[in-house]
């Protein structure tokens, strides 16, 4: 195993780390994660810790944005999410030991508050209008303990828009949530979560994609055995076939490119 460095992630324990793809990634499997999240709910710092959950197509998008990788070179958490990248890291002896998704990743967390009787405030940012409310509803219906304390649905063009920040800025400050939970699409919300955590008044934001409209029951997600089989791309093709199909075309290019190139340099990818 080609363990590279290893961070000490504010107040959580020491995490190994693997560069992979040209990225440090943590290895983390899914209760881990949830459980250092969940520590960082309940001890603040100065300022925001951050997660993000690389997959096949953020791995592709990153060899050809800096800005992207500049974000991911700070993250707090990088979190491996895509059955292709597990495989890959088996296949190269690299140790990733399971796919930590950012959409099971959050109602995991949600579930093991609730288990153990603690409380977490949380603050929604994204997906479209009214969304996040519906989200709220069935958040407080599963998981009691679980406080959404606000809900925001930035219109279109937001993040070139100062006052608009500021206002989100503020909007979420105004009430603190130990958890946000950024719904914006990659890389809008990483790249925005990057530019303000410093102003962020919340102990951890997740960078999350599509997890919204999940927790609303907006978008299906795939069944279980398909994000188990690494199926779950066919199921997202199927149900936004416009957006994502092109997308998912040049990733099946592109990525077995990228695992030649990692097994070439074993491990040195910048
Ligand atoms: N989204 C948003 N504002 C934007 C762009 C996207 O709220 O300016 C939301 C969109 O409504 C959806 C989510 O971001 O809820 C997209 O998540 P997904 O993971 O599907 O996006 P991807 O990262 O795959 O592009």
């Amino acid at each position: 195993m080609n363990v590279t460095c290893e961070t000490s992630v504010d107040s959580a324990p020491m995490n190994k780390r693997i560069r992979f793809f040209g990225v440090d990634m943590d290895v983390l499997r899914m209760d881990e994660a949830v459980r250092q999240v969940l520590a960082w709910t309940e001890s603040p710092t100065d300022h925001c810790r951050f997660v993000v959950t690389p997959n096949v197509d953020h791995t592709v998008m990153l060899q050809s944005r800096d800005d992207l990788k500049a974000v991911y070179d700070v993250a707090h958490l990088v979190l491996a999410d895509g059955f292709p990248l597990i495989m890959t890291s088996k296949l190269l002896g690299r140790g990733l030991p399971e796919r930590v998704a950012g959409s099971e990743l959050v109602p995991r967390l949600f579930e093991l508050t609730q288990q153990e009787n603690r409380t977490l405030t949380v603050y929604l940012l994204g997906a479209a209008d009214g969304v996040a409310d519906r989200a709220a509803q069935r958040i407080h219906a599963q998981w009691p303990n679980v406080k959404v304390i606000g809900t925001y649905s930035p219109p279109m063009g937001f993040e070139k828009d100062d006052a608009e920040n500021q206002a989100i800025l503020d909007r979420i400050n105004s009430v603190r949530p130990q958890l946000l939970v950024v719904g914006l699409g990659a890389p809008k919300q990483e790249l925005w979560v990057h530019r303000f955590y410093q102003q962020i008044e919340a102990d951890v934001a997740l960078c999350v994609g599509a997890t919204i409209d999940f927790l609303a029951g907006e978008k299906p997600q795939a069944p279980v055995w398909m994000r188990r089989t690494g199926l779950e791309w066919i199921h997202r093709v199927c149900s936004e076939p416009k957006r994502l199909a092109k997308r998912y075309a040049k990733d099946a290019i592109v990525f077995p490119q990228l695992v030649w190139k990692e097994w070439r340099s074993g491990g040195k990818t910048s």
